[in-house]
Protein backbone atom coordinates (compact mmCIF):
# COMPACT_ATOMS: atom_id res chain seq x y z
CA UNK A 1 0.00 0.00 0.00
CA UNK A 2 1.22 3.28 -0.71
CA UNK A 3 0.21 5.06 2.80
CA UNK A 4 3.16 3.11 4.01
CA UNK A 5 6.27 4.72 5.29
CA UNK A 6 9.52 2.92 4.28
CA UNK A 7 11.65 1.50 6.92
CA UNK A 8 15.04 -0.44 7.35
CA UNK A 9 14.75 -3.06 10.01
CA UNK A 10 17.66 -5.16 11.42
CA UNK A 11 16.86 -7.56 13.89
CA UNK A 12 20.20 -7.65 15.86
CA UNK A 13 22.16 -9.99 17.82
CA UNK A 14 21.30 -11.73 21.57
CA UNK A 15 18.08 -10.95 22.10
CA UNK A 16 17.52 -8.86 19.52
CA UNK A 17 15.32 -11.21 16.87
CA UNK A 18 12.78 -12.06 19.57
CA UNK A 19 12.44 -8.51 20.92
CA UNK A 20 12.32 -7.03 17.43
CA UNK A 21 9.69 -9.69 16.25
CA UNK A 22 7.53 -8.70 19.77
CA UNK A 23 8.06 -5.14 18.91
CA UNK A 24 7.33 -5.01 15.26
CA UNK A 25 3.93 -7.62 15.71
CA UNK A 26 2.47 -4.34 18.39
CA UNK A 27 3.50 -1.79 15.92
CA UNK A 28 1.68 -3.60 13.42
CA UNK A 29 -1.36 -4.62 15.32
CA UNK A 30 -1.96 -1.26 16.32
CA UNK A 31 -1.99 -0.26 12.30
CA UNK A 32 1.34 1.13 11.86
CA UNK A 33 1.87 1.56 8.38
CA UNK A 34 5.43 0.35 7.43
CA UNK A 35 7.25 -1.26 4.78
CA UNK A 36 9.96 -3.13 6.53
CA UNK A 37 13.19 -3.56 4.36
CA UNK A 38 15.04 -6.07 6.29
CA UNK A 39 19.09 -6.00 6.61
CA UNK A 40 21.30 -7.82 8.23
CA UNK A 41 24.52 -6.00 10.61
CA UNK A 42 26.04 -6.51 13.76
CA UNK A 43 28.37 -9.82 15.02
CA UNK A 44 28.13 -11.70 11.81
CA UNK A 45 29.10 -8.84 9.45
CA UNK A 46 31.17 -8.09 11.58
CA UNK A 47 32.67 -11.69 11.84
CA UNK A 48 32.51 -11.72 8.12
CA UNK A 49 35.07 -9.49 8.22
CA UNK A 50 33.24 -6.07 7.86
CA UNK A 51 34.80 -3.90 10.54
CA UNK A 52 31.98 -1.17 10.45
CA UNK A 53 29.43 -4.34 10.96
CA UNK A 54 27.31 -3.46 7.68
CA UNK A 55 27.24 -4.03 4.48
CA UNK A 56 27.43 -1.79 1.55
CA UNK A 57 23.78 -2.66 0.77
CA UNK A 58 22.19 -2.01 4.33
CA UNK A 59 23.65 1.81 3.71
CA UNK A 60 21.70 1.63 0.67
CA UNK A 61 18.72 0.79 2.04
CA UNK A 62 19.20 3.23 5.49
CA UNK A 63 20.15 6.10 3.05
CA UNK A 64 16.71 5.14 1.01
CA UNK A 65 14.39 4.57 3.97
CA UNK A 66 16.05 7.33 6.04
CA UNK A 67 14.71 5.44 9.06
CA UNK A 68 16.80 2.70 10.90
CA UNK A 69 15.00 0.44 13.48
CA UNK A 70 17.40 -1.37 15.26
CA UNK A 71 17.36 -4.16 17.22
CA UNK A 72 20.69 -4.48 19.88
CA UNK A 73 23.53 -5.86 18.39
CA UNK A 74 26.67 -7.67 19.86
CA UNK A 75 30.67 -6.28 19.18
CA UNK A 76 32.85 -9.17 19.02
CA UNK A 77 35.46 -8.70 21.76
CA UNK A 78 39.02 -7.52 20.79
CA UNK A 79 40.37 -4.81 18.49
CA UNK A 80 39.50 -3.23 15.31
CA UNK A 81 35.82 -3.68 15.48
CA UNK A 82 34.00 0.50 15.01
CA UNK A 83 30.66 0.41 16.85
CA UNK A 84 28.34 0.16 14.28
CA UNK A 85 26.25 2.84 16.55
CA UNK A 86 28.52 5.39 16.52
CA UNK A 87 29.58 4.87 12.17
CA UNK A 88 25.74 4.93 11.96
CA UNK A 89 25.32 8.95 13.74
CA UNK A 90 28.26 9.98 11.83
CA UNK A 91 27.38 8.36 8.75
CA UNK A 92 24.08 10.39 8.51
CA UNK A 93 24.73 13.01 10.88
CA UNK A 94 22.34 11.89 13.63
CA UNK A 95 22.98 15.06 16.05
CA UNK A 96 20.49 14.53 18.97
CA UNK A 97 19.79 11.83 20.83
CA UNK A 98 16.55 11.79 23.01
CA UNK A 99 16.28 9.66 25.53
CA UNK A 100 13.03 9.68 27.51
CA UNK A 101 13.33 8.10 31.23
CA UNK A 102 10.22 7.89 32.99
CA UNK A 103 9.57 5.58 36.16
CA UNK A 104 6.22 3.52 36.40
CA UNK A 105 5.51 3.70 39.89
CA UNK A 106 4.00 1.83 41.74
CA UNK A 107 4.52 -0.65 39.26
CA UNK A 108 7.80 -1.06 38.62
CA UNK A 109 10.03 -0.56 41.58
CA UNK A 110 11.94 2.82 41.41
CA UNK A 111 13.54 5.04 43.64
CA UNK A 112 11.86 8.31 41.88
CA UNK A 113 8.42 7.60 41.51
CA UNK A 114 7.46 11.02 39.73
CA UNK A 115 10.44 10.94 37.45
CA UNK A 116 9.72 11.72 33.57
CA UNK A 117 12.67 13.65 32.27
CA UNK A 118 13.90 13.13 28.63
CA UNK A 119 17.34 14.11 28.26
CA UNK A 120 18.27 15.54 24.93
CA UNK A 121 22.59 14.40 24.01
CA UNK A 122 24.54 16.29 21.49
CA UNK A 123 25.93 13.38 19.63
CA UNK A 124 28.40 14.52 16.74
CA UNK A 125 30.67 16.82 18.50
CA UNK A 126 32.29 17.13 22.15
CA UNK A 127 35.62 14.70 23.06
CA UNK A 128 33.31 12.39 20.54
CA UNK A 129 35.36 13.18 17.75
CA UNK A 130 37.77 10.70 19.05
CA UNK A 131 41.04 13.30 18.18
CA UNK A 132 43.77 12.12 20.44
CA UNK A 133 47.59 12.55 20.48
CA UNK A 134 50.67 11.93 22.80
CA UNK A 135 52.73 14.81 22.46
CA UNK A 136 54.90 13.92 25.21
CA UNK A 137 56.30 10.71 26.81
CA UNK A 138 54.24 11.78 29.71
CA UNK A 139 51.48 13.54 27.78
CA UNK A 140 48.17 13.15 26.56
CA UNK A 141 45.63 15.29 24.43
CA UNK A 142 41.81 14.62 23.41
CA UNK A 143 40.66 17.87 21.65
CA UNK A 144 36.83 19.00 22.77
CA UNK A 145 35.18 21.05 19.78
CA UNK A 146 32.17 22.66 20.67
CA UNK A 147 30.79 24.77 17.53
CA UNK A 148 28.32 27.31 17.64
CA UNK A 149 25.91 25.95 15.06
CA UNK A 150 26.71 22.10 16.19
CA UNK A 151 25.12 23.80 19.49
CA UNK A 152 22.54 26.27 18.21
CA UNK A 153 20.72 22.80 16.38
CA UNK A 154 20.65 20.78 19.81
CA UNK A 155 19.88 23.15 21.68
CA UNK A 156 16.58 24.38 18.85
CA UNK A 157 15.91 20.74 18.48
CA UNK A 158 15.33 20.46 22.55
CA UNK A 159 13.25 23.44 22.62
CA UNK A 160 10.61 22.22 19.87
CA UNK A 161 10.68 18.88 21.31
CA UNK A 162 9.59 20.34 24.29
CA UNK A 163 6.93 22.49 22.80
CA UNK A 164 5.97 19.86 19.99
CA UNK A 165 5.64 17.41 23.72
CA UNK A 166 3.95 19.95 26.03
CA UNK A 167 7.14 19.93 27.64
CA UNK A 168 7.61 22.85 30.39
CA UNK A 169 11.28 23.41 30.79
CA UNK A 170 14.14 23.06 29.23
CA UNK A 171 18.15 23.16 31.23
CA UNK A 172 20.81 23.18 30.13
CA UNK A 173 23.96 21.45 31.84
CA UNK A 174 27.12 22.78 30.83
CA UNK A 175 30.69 23.60 32.82
CA UNK A 176 30.96 27.33 31.65
CA UNK A 177 32.69 27.96 34.94
CA UNK A 178 36.09 26.26 33.92
CA UNK A 179 35.82 25.77 30.20
CA UNK A 180 34.42 29.23 29.44
CA UNK A 181 34.84 28.71 25.65
CA UNK A 182 33.47 25.33 24.60
CA UNK A 183 30.77 24.65 27.10
CA UNK A 184 30.81 28.91 27.05
CA UNK A 185 29.27 28.39 23.58
CA UNK A 186 27.23 26.07 24.36
CA UNK A 187 25.73 27.95 27.24
CA UNK A 188 25.78 31.43 25.26
CA UNK A 189 23.75 29.60 22.07
CA UNK A 190 20.79 28.36 25.11
CA UNK A 191 20.55 31.56 26.12
CA UNK A 192 19.62 33.14 22.67
CA UNK A 193 18.06 30.28 21.39
CA UNK A 194 15.89 29.99 24.70
CA UNK A 195 14.78 33.55 24.83
CA UNK A 196 12.71 32.82 21.37
CA UNK A 197 10.65 30.31 23.68
CA UNK A 198 9.02 32.66 25.61
CA UNK A 199 6.56 29.81 26.51
CA UNK A 200 9.12 27.34 27.91
CA UNK A 201 10.96 27.52 31.08
CA UNK A 202 14.44 27.23 30.73
CA UNK A 203 17.32 27.58 33.39
CA UNK A 204 20.92 26.47 33.68
CA UNK A 205 22.85 24.18 35.87
CA UNK A 206 26.70 23.71 35.94
CA UNK A 207 26.65 20.09 35.13
CA UNK A 208 28.69 18.70 38.47
CA UNK A 209 25.53 20.08 41.21
CA UNK A 210 23.21 19.38 38.24
CA UNK A 211 23.61 15.63 37.88
CA UNK A 212 23.79 15.46 42.17
CA UNK A 213 20.17 17.18 41.90
CA UNK A 214 19.01 15.04 38.78
CA UNK A 215 20.52 11.59 40.86
CA UNK A 216 18.57 13.05 44.11
CA UNK A 217 15.53 14.99 42.65
CA UNK A 218 14.85 14.08 39.50
CA UNK A 219 11.53 15.58 39.76
CA UNK A 220 12.52 18.93 39.20
CA UNK A 221 13.93 18.02 35.60
CA UNK A 222 11.76 18.34 32.27
CA UNK A 223 14.14 18.03 29.47
CA UNK A 224 17.50 18.51 29.90
CA UNK A 225 19.97 19.40 26.90
CA UNK A 226 23.98 18.85 27.31
CA UNK A 227 27.24 18.28 25.27
CA UNK A 228 28.10 14.95 23.97
CA UNK A 229 29.60 13.65 26.85
CA UNK A 230 27.60 14.68 29.88
CA UNK A 231 24.70 13.55 27.70
CA UNK A 232 26.54 9.82 27.26
CA UNK A 233 26.97 9.93 30.77
CA UNK A 234 23.53 11.25 32.75
CA UNK A 235 21.47 9.35 30.31
CA UNK A 236 22.39 6.25 31.32
CA UNK A 237 21.82 7.26 35.04
CA UNK A 238 18.87 8.64 34.33
CA UNK A 239 17.16 5.83 32.94
CA UNK A 240 18.87 3.65 35.80
CA UNK A 241 17.20 5.42 38.80
CA UNK A 242 14.28 5.60 36.89
CA UNK A 243 14.45 1.79 37.73
CA UNK A 244 14.07 1.17 33.93
CA UNK A 245 17.01 0.31 31.83
CA UNK A 246 15.46 -2.15 30.33
CA UNK A 247 12.02 0.15 29.42
CA UNK A 248 13.60 2.97 28.25
CA UNK A 249 14.08 3.61 24.27
CA UNK A 250 16.08 6.40 22.21
CA UNK A 251 16.00 8.25 19.19
CA UNK A 252 19.12 9.46 17.42
CA UNK A 253 17.85 12.00 14.56
CA UNK A 254 19.61 14.03 12.14
CA UNK A 255 18.46 16.29 9.39
CA UNK A 256 17.93 13.40 6.70
CA UNK A 257 17.70 10.23 8.29
CA UNK A 258 17.01 8.81 11.81
CA UNK A 259 17.49 5.42 13.67
CA UNK A 260 15.45 4.18 16.88
CA UNK A 261 17.01 1.64 19.41
CA UNK A 262 16.36 0.59 22.57
CA UNK A 263 18.71 1.55 24.97
CA UNK A 264 20.23 -1.84 26.25
CA UNK A 265 22.34 -4.32 24.26
CA UNK A 266 22.28 -7.87 22.95
CA UNK A 267 22.14 -9.31 26.70
CA UNK A 268 23.18 -12.65 24.60
CA UNK A 269 23.12 -15.12 28.40
CA UNK A 270 19.42 -14.38 27.71
CA UNK A 271 18.97 -15.00 24.31
CA UNK A 272 16.48 -17.78 22.69
CA UNK A 273 14.62 -18.35 25.55
CA UNK A 274 11.57 -15.87 25.29
CA UNK A 275 12.26 -14.20 28.33
CA UNK A 276 13.49 -10.80 27.16
CA UNK A 277 11.73 -7.61 27.99
CA UNK A 278 10.69 -6.09 24.50
CA UNK A 279 9.50 -2.85 26.12
CA UNK A 280 12.76 -0.53 25.23
CA UNK A 281 12.92 -1.57 21.71
CA UNK A 282 9.15 -0.80 21.08
CA UNK A 283 9.22 2.62 22.90
CA UNK A 284 12.22 2.76 20.72
CA UNK A 285 9.41 2.08 18.05
CA UNK A 286 7.41 4.38 19.68
CA UNK A 287 9.47 7.82 18.74
CA UNK A 288 9.84 6.14 15.31
CA UNK A 289 6.20 6.41 14.52
CA UNK A 290 6.02 9.90 15.90
CA UNK A 291 8.72 10.28 13.69
CA UNK A 292 7.03 9.90 10.49
CA UNK A 293 4.09 11.17 11.27
CA UNK A 294 2.07 7.86 13.16
CA UNK A 295 1.52 10.04 16.24
CA UNK A 296 -1.78 8.16 16.35
CA UNK A 297 -0.40 4.82 15.76
CA UNK A 298 1.97 5.92 18.78
CA UNK A 299 -0.33 6.75 21.13
CA UNK A 300 -2.18 3.69 20.73
CA UNK A 301 0.73 1.49 20.87
CA UNK A 302 2.00 3.92 23.81
CA UNK A 303 -1.12 3.31 26.45
CA UNK A 304 -1.58 -0.22 25.70
CA UNK A 305 1.90 -0.44 26.66
CA UNK A 306 1.14 1.30 29.80
CA UNK A 307 -1.83 -0.50 30.58
CA UNK A 308 -0.04 -3.91 30.00
CA UNK A 309 2.32 -2.62 32.44
CA UNK A 310 -0.27 -1.20 34.94
CA UNK A 311 -2.10 -4.52 34.58
CA UNK A 312 1.42 -5.90 36.10
CA UNK A 313 2.15 -8.27 33.07
CA UNK A 314 5.80 -8.58 33.68
CA UNK A 315 8.55 -9.62 31.99
CA UNK A 316 11.77 -11.64 34.64
CA UNK A 317 13.41 -8.35 34.54
CA UNK A 318 10.76 -6.23 36.52
CA UNK A 319 8.84 -8.89 38.16
CA UNK A 320 8.30 -7.94 42.05
CA UNK A 321 6.35 -10.61 43.51
CA UNK A 322 3.63 -8.24 45.19
CA UNK A 323 3.60 -6.13 42.95
CA UNK A 324 3.33 -8.35 39.70
CA UNK A 325 0.63 -9.92 38.80
CA UNK A 326 2.08 -12.20 35.94
CA UNK A 327 5.60 -13.25 34.84
CA UNK A 328 5.23 -13.54 31.26
CA UNK A 329 7.74 -14.27 28.37
CA UNK A 330 8.93 -11.64 25.30
CA UNK A 331 6.02 -13.14 23.38
CA UNK A 332 3.41 -13.26 25.57
CA UNK A 333 4.03 -10.01 26.46
CA UNK A 334 3.70 -9.11 23.00
CA UNK A 335 0.55 -10.94 23.12
CA UNK A 336 -0.94 -8.83 26.46
CA UNK A 337 0.07 -5.28 24.79
CA UNK A 338 -1.94 -6.46 21.48
CA UNK A 339 -4.76 -7.32 23.37
CA UNK A 340 -4.88 -3.73 25.07
CA UNK A 341 -4.51 -2.21 22.14
CA UNK A 342 -7.33 0.94 22.42
CA UNK A 343 -7.35 0.60 25.76
CA UNK A 344 -5.90 3.70 28.50
CA UNK A 345 -3.75 3.45 31.27
CA UNK A 346 -5.67 4.40 34.33
CA UNK A 347 -3.44 5.10 37.07
CA UNK A 348 0.03 5.73 35.29
CA UNK A 349 -0.63 9.37 33.13
CA UNK A 350 -1.22 8.32 29.39
CA UNK A 351 0.09 9.98 26.39
CA UNK A 352 -1.46 11.70 23.33
CA UNK A 353 1.36 12.19 20.72
CA UNK A 354 0.37 15.45 17.87
CA UNK A 355 -1.04 13.32 14.96
CA UNK A 356 1.40 14.68 12.34
CA UNK A 357 4.96 14.60 11.61
CA UNK A 358 7.05 16.63 14.02
CA UNK A 359 8.11 19.77 11.90
CA UNK A 360 11.56 19.44 10.54
CA UNK A 361 13.69 21.70 13.70
CA UNK A 362 15.08 24.03 11.30
CA UNK A 363 18.16 23.39 12.96
CA UNK A 364 20.42 26.53 12.26
CA UNK A 365 18.58 29.47 12.04
CA UNK A 366 20.79 32.49 12.89
CA UNK A 367 22.67 34.06 10.58
CA UNK A 368 26.76 34.31 11.57
CA UNK A 369 27.80 38.00 12.11
CA UNK A 370 31.03 39.38 10.61
CA UNK A 371 33.72 38.97 13.72
CA UNK A 372 36.45 40.60 12.77
CA UNK A 373 39.35 38.34 14.06
CA UNK A 374 43.08 39.64 14.75
CA UNK A 375 46.03 37.12 14.95
CA UNK A 376 47.92 38.39 18.50
CA UNK A 377 50.05 35.78 19.63
CA UNK A 378 51.01 32.21 19.49
CA UNK A 379 51.00 29.60 22.24
CA UNK A 380 54.23 27.29 21.37
CA UNK A 381 54.01 23.82 23.12
CA UNK A 382 57.30 22.41 24.40
CA UNK A 383 58.57 18.84 25.16
CA UNK A 384 60.86 18.93 27.75
CA UNK A 385 61.48 16.93 30.60
CA UNK A 386 62.77 17.64 33.78
CA UNK A 387 62.42 21.81 32.62
CA UNK A 388 62.57 24.19 35.80
CA UNK A 389 60.07 27.14 34.78
CA UNK A 390 62.98 30.38 35.39
CA UNK A 391 65.27 28.13 32.98
CA UNK A 392 63.38 27.84 30.48
CA UNK A 393 62.35 31.37 30.32
CA UNK A 394 65.68 32.35 30.47
CA UNK A 395 66.67 30.15 27.78
CA UNK A 396 63.74 30.85 25.25
CA UNK A 397 63.64 34.47 25.65
CA UNK A 398 66.63 34.58 23.05
CA UNK A 399 64.21 32.92 20.90
CA UNK A 400 61.72 35.32 21.04
CA UNK A 401 63.02 37.51 18.45
CA UNK A 402 60.31 39.99 17.14
CA UNK A 403 57.75 38.72 19.37
CA UNK A 404 57.69 38.72 22.94
CA UNK A 405 57.80 36.02 25.63
CA UNK A 406 54.53 36.27 27.58
CA UNK A 407 54.30 33.53 29.86
CA UNK A 408 54.76 29.51 30.49
CA UNK A 409 52.65 27.36 31.63
CA UNK A 410 52.00 23.89 32.88
CA UNK A 411 48.81 22.30 32.49
CA UNK A 412 47.31 25.12 32.75
CA UNK A 413 48.80 27.07 35.53
CA UNK A 414 51.46 29.89 35.03
CA UNK A 415 55.22 28.91 36.24
CA UNK A 416 56.90 31.48 34.73
CA UNK A 417 57.40 34.43 35.26
CA UNK A 418 56.60 34.40 39.05
CA UNK A 419 55.63 30.36 39.04
CA UNK A 420 55.01 28.71 42.71
CA UNK A 421 58.05 26.69 43.32
CA UNK A 422 55.33 24.07 44.46
CA UNK A 423 53.48 23.81 41.02
CA UNK A 424 54.94 19.82 39.95
CA UNK A 425 55.58 20.39 36.06
CA UNK A 426 54.95 17.70 33.41
CA UNK A 427 57.17 17.34 30.50
CA UNK A 428 54.41 19.23 28.41
CA UNK A 429 55.29 23.13 28.46
CA UNK A 430 52.76 26.12 26.89
CA UNK A 431 55.16 28.95 26.20
CA UNK A 432 52.85 32.36 25.44
CA UNK A 433 54.57 34.67 22.53
CA UNK A 434 52.78 38.19 21.98
CA UNK A 435 53.60 41.52 20.18
CA UNK A 436 56.49 43.66 21.85
CA UNK A 437 53.38 46.03 21.84
CA UNK A 438 50.50 45.73 23.85
CA UNK A 439 47.65 43.76 21.97
CA UNK A 440 49.09 44.36 18.49
CA UNK A 441 48.40 42.47 15.66
CA UNK A 442 51.05 39.82 14.30
CA UNK A 443 51.48 38.29 10.90
CA UNK A 444 51.74 34.35 10.92
CA UNK A 445 55.39 34.93 9.30
CA UNK A 446 56.59 36.30 12.61
CA UNK A 447 55.24 32.38 13.85
CA UNK A 448 57.03 30.73 11.00
CA UNK A 449 60.34 33.20 11.96
CA UNK A 450 59.37 32.41 15.74
CA UNK A 451 59.36 28.27 15.30
CA UNK A 452 62.48 28.16 13.14
CA UNK A 453 64.49 30.21 16.21
CA UNK A 454 62.91 27.89 18.75
CA UNK A 455 63.85 24.58 16.87
CA UNK A 456 67.65 26.17 16.61
CA UNK A 457 67.82 26.80 20.07
CA UNK A 458 67.40 22.53 20.55
CA UNK A 459 63.66 22.58 21.34
CA UNK A 460 61.08 20.11 20.00
CA UNK A 461 57.60 21.87 19.66
CA UNK A 462 55.26 20.07 19.76
CA UNK A 463 52.66 21.94 18.48
CA UNK A 464 51.42 25.46 18.26
CA UNK A 465 48.34 27.23 18.96
CA UNK A 466 47.35 30.53 17.57
CA UNK A 467 45.98 33.14 19.86
CA UNK A 468 42.83 35.12 18.20
CA UNK A 469 41.20 38.32 19.09
CA UNK A 470 37.39 38.21 17.68
CA UNK A 471 35.81 41.77 18.56
CA UNK A 472 38.65 42.42 20.22
CA UNK A 473 37.41 39.62 22.97
CA UNK A 474 40.03 37.20 23.51
CA UNK A 475 39.23 33.61 21.85
CA UNK A 476 41.45 31.99 24.30
CA UNK A 477 42.16 30.89 27.82
P1 LIG B 1 23.20 -5.62 28.08
O1 LIG B 1 22.34 -4.39 28.11
O2 LIG B 1 23.07 -6.48 26.88
O3 LIG B 1 22.87 -6.50 29.34
C1 LIG B 1 23.01 -6.03 30.69
C2 LIG B 1 22.10 -6.78 31.65
O4 LIG B 1 20.74 -6.43 31.43
C3 LIG B 1 22.13 -8.27 31.49
O5 LIG B 1 22.06 -8.84 32.78
C4 LIG B 1 20.92 -8.65 30.71
O6 LIG B 1 20.47 -9.92 31.03
C5 LIG B 1 19.93 -7.55 31.10
N1 LIG B 1 19.06 -7.11 29.99
C6 LIG B 1 19.40 -6.25 29.01
N2 LIG B 1 18.36 -6.05 28.18
C7 LIG B 1 17.36 -6.80 28.65
C8 LIG B 1 16.02 -7.02 28.22
N3 LIG B 1 15.52 -6.42 27.14
N4 LIG B 1 15.25 -7.87 28.93
C9 LIG B 1 15.73 -8.48 30.01
N5 LIG B 1 16.97 -8.31 30.48
C10 LIG B 1 17.79 -7.49 29.80
O7 LIG B 1 24.70 -5.17 28.29
P2 LIG B 1 26.06 -5.99 28.13
O8 LIG B 1 25.87 -7.36 28.69
O9 LIG B 1 27.08 -5.10 28.70
O10 LIG B 1 26.32 -6.08 26.57
C11 LIG B 1 26.04 -7.21 25.76
C12 LIG B 1 26.36 -6.89 24.30
O11 LIG B 1 25.51 -5.85 23.84
C13 LIG B 1 27.80 -6.42 24.06
O12 LIG B 1 28.28 -7.03 22.89
C14 LIG B 1 27.65 -4.94 23.83
O13 LIG B 1 28.65 -4.44 22.97
C15 LIG B 1 26.30 -4.88 23.17
N6 LIG B 1 25.58 -3.58 23.31
C16 LIG B 1 24.91 -3.15 22.21
C17 LIG B 1 24.18 -1.97 22.25
C18 LIG B 1 23.45 -1.54 21.02
O14 LIG B 1 23.40 -2.26 20.05
N7 LIG B 1 22.87 -0.35 21.02
C19 LIG B 1 24.13 -1.22 23.43
C20 LIG B 1 24.81 -1.70 24.56
C21 LIG B 1 25.55 -2.88 24.50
Amino acid sequence: MSGNTPITVAYGDGIGPEIMTAGLDILKAAGARLDIHVIEVGEKVYLAGNPAGVSADAWDSIRRTKVFYKAPITTPQGGGYKSLNVTTRTTFGLYANVRPCVAYAPFVRTKHPGMDVVIVRENEEDVYGGIEYRQTQDMTECLKLISRPGSEKIVRFAFEYARRNSRKKVTCFTKDNIMKITDGTFHRIFDQVSAQYPDIQNEHWIVDIGSAKLADTPEAFDVIVMPNLYGDILSDVAAQIAGSVGLAGSANIGDTAAMFEAIHGSAPRRAGQNVANPSGLLLGGVLMLVHIGQGEIATKVHNAWLKTIEDGIHTYDIFQAGLSKEKVGTHEFAQAVIARIGQAPSTLKRVEYPAAAPHEAASVVSTRKAEKKNLVGVDVFLDLPRGVPDELGQRLQPAAGDLKLAAIFNRGTKVWPGGAAETFCTDHWRCRFVSKTAGAVIAHGQILGLLGRVADAGFDFIKTENLYDFDGKAGYS
